[in-house]
């Protein structure tokens, strides 16, 4: 399956935003029932990417000719998603059921329904992709530059989350590619930037385009109080390549 990413990669004047991916087998498998991979942790994701991705090109049909696993490494984690869920919807198709739990009520309702091949994309241009990303903060008059979340940076959140102090600062310094005359930015750095000064980053990372994205939120209607909540779809957990989250309740669906 050859899949088109929100952001790819530049390298002179070639967008390499084409993917080719494999479907998944019983190697994979493995990986998503090894308990020291995946339990609290993302271990099966850089796996599951090196053994699905096939190849890597432009538009116009230029092939990456480097490892395939530097690339992996310098997607933004809007295109691991977007990788990971056609990776899903290859395999099992595009119909993906799950459950959730209504914010209101409580009430558990399984068999949402989702189409993994509606999910919208927003995709970043070659340009947009080349354009650096800052904005100046008011207060401490310094530039802060912007970049996205990659793979490294996602098991760093991991351990940030399990250790739970410092939180916010490492997190947000993930983000920020350079700090006035500083790179790379440490959570240390971020410590003494005044509070509405970090909101201004925070505001503009909502705001400013900063990679393509896409939309894993899915809005949904209990089926008990008919409240409408919205959930994200997450696809770096183990189960969202759960073979029954789409079969299982494909029947179901079928017979209703
Ligand atoms: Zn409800």
């Amino acid at each position: 399956m050859l899949i088109k990413v929100p952001n790819g990669l530049l390298e002179g004047p070639d967008h390499f935003n084409l993917i080719e991916i494999d479907e998944l087998r019983g190697k994979q498998q493995n990986y998503l029932a090894d308990k020291d991979l995946v339990v609290g942790n993302i271990g099966h994701i850089p796996k599951i990417l090196e053994d699905m991705v096939l190849s890597v090109q432009t538009e116009a049909g230029i092939k990456w000719r480097g490892e395939l696993v530097e690339v992996i490494q310098r997607l933004p984690s809007n295109d691991l998603e977007t990788i990971l869920i056609k990776i899903r919807e290859n395999t099992y198709g595009p119909r993906f059921y799950h459950e959730a739990v209504c914010p209101f009520c409580n009430e558990v309702t399984k068999d949402f329904r989702l189409d993994l091949d509606q999910l919208k994309i927003d995709f970043l241009t070659a340009n947009e992709l080349a354009t650096v990303k800052s904005v100046l903060l008011l207060k401490t008059n310094i530039e802060a530059e912007l970049k996205p979340i990659y793979l490294a940076d996602m098991f760093k959140i991991v351990d940030i989350t399990k250790k739970s102090n410092e939180l916010v600062t490492s997190i947000l310094a993930l983000s920020i590619k350079r700090l006035g005359d500083k790179s790379p930015v440490e959570p240390k750095d971020i410590d003494n930037i005044p509070a509405s000064d970090l909101r201004a980053i925070q505001q503009y990372m909502n705001d400013a385009k900063i990679e393509g994205t896409i939309d894993t939120n899915i809005e949904l209607e209990c089926s008990k109080c008919k409240k409408e909540f919205s959930i994200k779809l997450n696809c770096f957990d183990p189960s969202f390549f759960d073979p029954t989250k789409g079969y299982t309740s494909l029947n179901t669906s079928a017979m209703k």
